[in-house]
């Protein structure tokens, strides 16, 4: 496989894009925003016009775009992916969406003779520009593989989890723990804190205890802990507030559709939102620590 056809070249698309260029492959890049396809040129994509001729032009397909409705229009909507994909073009949507859109896109894709992986991915922007992300795949076995030298150019642990839908299924269970646990890690080291317990103490010994987790070991949201931490560098995503609101929404709602109780991922979710709309929506998730500050002492308790 020579020619991969990449349609979103935004934060994650375009180090995307420049591994698989680091890789020998060729890219046709498309991207709504002018600005954003130019760039992909400037790192030496080729620009194509519309989803559709993409999808007509090259080998496969790689999606990275911000949300459902855009996968949504992407796919299915004029000059979209299923309008030039010729019957056996294998699609891969690397964005995190619902996992109902995935499968709804896959049966509209299946219907035309299109093959189609959901592939999301973690990792954030670090690791896109070193081409190590965890890459969560749903669908057939066989067009993953054939799809792996592919995804490998972009990510280092590249899972097969189920059938179509389930590659973000695991997605947003990753991030439903990995942002309750920012918020728990919060709101611990905020009642330390308060008690004048020192932070780098408490660390140690958690992390010799039962609350240790990776939000501690590799994103402690209070600064001067753990150096590569997004505190440390003014709460520089990292992975912004707002993608964790978005992915915590994504958990609800399918939660919502099985009629599964869940009762804390709605309350970080909140907490988040809350986050974002005071100011900290493109901080760093772990930025949720700064906004979990108590109240004045003359507040009656
Ligand atoms: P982004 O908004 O920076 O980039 C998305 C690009 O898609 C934009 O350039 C936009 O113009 C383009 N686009 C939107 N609709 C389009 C359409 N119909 N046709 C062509 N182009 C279109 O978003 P991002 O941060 O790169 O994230 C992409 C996906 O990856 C999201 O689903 C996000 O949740 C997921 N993700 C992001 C991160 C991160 O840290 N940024 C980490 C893991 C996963």
């Amino acid at each position: 496989m020579k020619r991969i056809g990449f349609i979103g070249a935004g934060t994650m698309g375009i180090p995307m894009i420049s591994n698989l260029l680091k890789a020998g492959l060729s890219v046709l890049a498309y991207d709504v925003r002018p600005e954003a396809l130019e760039e992909a040129r400037r790192r030496g994509a080729a620009a194509g016009g519309s989803s559709a001729e993409i999808a007509r032009d090259s080998e496969l397909v790689v999606t990275m775009l911000p949300s459902s409705s855009d996968v949504d229009a992407a796919y299915l909507g004029p000059k979209g992916v299923l309008e030039g994909a010729p019957a056996g073009r294998l699609c891969v949507d690397m964005s995190t969406i619902d996992p109902g859109t995935s499968r709804r896109v896959a049966e509209r894709a299946k219907a035309k003779g299109v093959r189609f992986l959901d592939a999301p991915v973690s990792g954030a922007v670090p690791r896109a520009i070193e081409g190590t992300l965890t890459i969560m795949v749903g669908g057939d076995s066989k067009d993953l593989e054939e799809a792996r030298p592919v995804l490998s150019a972009m990510g280092s642990n590249i899972i097969h989890v189920g059938p179509v839908g389930s590659g973000e299924v695991a997605k947003l269970c990753n991030n439903l723990i990995a942002g309750v646990a920012t918020v728990a890690v919060s709101e611990a080291f905020r009642l330390a804190e308060g008690f004048g317990v020192d932070p780098k103490v408490l660390t140690e010994v958690i992390a010799k205890s039962s609350g240790f987790t990776w939000a501690m070991e590799h994103n402690h949201p209070v600064p001067g802990i753990v150096a590569k931490a997004a505190s440390n560098r003014d709460y520089a995503p990292g992975f912004m507030t707002d993608l964790m609101a978005k992915d915590l929404g994504l958990a609800v709602n399918a939660a919502r559709e099985l009629r599964q109780p869940v009762f804390v991922a709605p309350a970080a979710l909140e907490l988040y939102r809350l986050a974002s709309s005071h100011g900290l929506g493109r901080k760093d998730f772990s930025s949720v620590y700064t906004f979990l500050k108590p109240s004045s002492s003359q507040a009656p308790v």
